[in-house]
């Protein structure tokens, strides 16, 4: 078997430097937002086509005014390669489309418009590094419009990179979850994934959850892979992390091993199904339908290609399917 290079699974540096020496500056950043590359965002939604962001630049914003309530405008940063300014312009309708209790209606309205879980798995890594920073942005500002010491409404500060409170002057960070996601391997390279109820059928991941307070990734990865699994992981070893913006979370990605994989077992609430895959059961299962693989934008289907392609003969190809949130 000769060596070869299986789907990396490192992180991709963003495209955008975030310039945050920037945010301090109210001046620069009106100036950066004239020449800028703007996101219109509604209601968390992003402008976009049909696999790419659409730009708009202030001008556009200027005569969009008269249909859209300002809201947040949000300095994203600046492009490495391109050196624009990029910012999100996040907005609510002056006057919502009204419901005519049409089927078709939602698709009307936001016509122009996608959800981050629309377009993730078409947008290209650039494009998502940029829509994962603006829609978590967004889902932070809109949940966090009163100070959580006093109670008062906050406002957006430094390009929207934190709320203060006018009461207290307390600066206020948007907030990320840490959850770990774990790709559980035994001896001979297999692995063990599982089914949450809630999923489409037949869809398998890898095992996550939330990180609690007080608690080291380690012995959250431990934690996690016993309580929904059965067993005991060892070797834990980092392999890569991803913001995942649904609705603030970062996912951080692990390898282990158990020893005892025959103890493997659902926990019947969270988790309700366990199998095992050889590369050659995937491969078929996968060729049978008889799983539905994590969407490709997620860490987890990262995880589980480059595992797959470490071995001469198996193919990103062959893990087709699951592409979308729901089938
Ligand atoms: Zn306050």
């Amino acid at each position: 078997m000769s060596a070869r290079k299986s789907d990396s699974i490192t992180a991709s540096l963003s495209p955008i430097n975030r310039e945050s020496e920037l945010r301090t500056n109210a001046a620069k950043l009106a100036q950066l937002w004239k020449s800028a590359q703007i996101i219109h965002m509604v209601d968390s939604r992003l402008s976009a086509g049909d696999d790419s962001l659409t730009f708009i630049d202030a001008a556009a914003v200027t005569a969009l005014q008269e249909s859209f309530v300002e809201g947040d405008r949000f300095f994203l940063g600046i492009g490495r390669d391109d050196n624009q300014p990029y910012f999100a312009w996040h907005t609510t309708w002056i006057n919502p489309p009204e419901d005519d209790g049409t089927e078709e209606f939602e698709k009307r309205k936001y016509e122009g418009f996608k959800s981050l879980r629309e377009l993730g798995g078409t947008l290209d890594a650039d494009e998502l590094a940029l829509a994962m920073h603006a829609v978590g942005l967004a889902n932070w500002h809109a949940t966090h419009i009163h100070c959580a010491r006093c109670g008062a409404p906050t406002v957006s500060d430094l390009g929207g990179s934190v709320r203060v409170c006018p009461a207290d002057s307390t600066q206020h960070h948007p907030r990320t979850d840490p959850a770990v996601i774990v790709l559980v391997k035994d001896k001979d390279d297999r692995i063990l994934l599982g089914h949450q109820p809630i999923w489409p059928d037949k869809r398998f991941s890898t095992f996550a959850g939330f990180v609690e307070t007080g608690e080291s990734f380690e012995e959250c990865v431990s934690r996690e892979v016993f309580e929904e699994a059965g067993v005991y992981a060892t070797e834990i070893r980092y392999l890569t992390s991803q913001p995942w913006p649904f609705p603030a979370s970062i996912m951080i990605a692990f390898e282990a091993i158990t020893h005892r994989p025959e103890e493997a077992r659902p926990d019947g609430t969270e988790i309700t199904e366990v199998r095992w895959f050889s590369r050659e059961e995937m491969k078929k299962a996968v060729a049978a339908a008889d799983i539905l693989l994590p969407p490709t934008m997620s860490v987890a289907r990262r995880m589980i290609q480059a595992w797959y392609t470490a071995v001469d003969g198996y193919t990103r190809e062959q893990l087709r399917g699951g592409e979308s949130w729901r089938p």
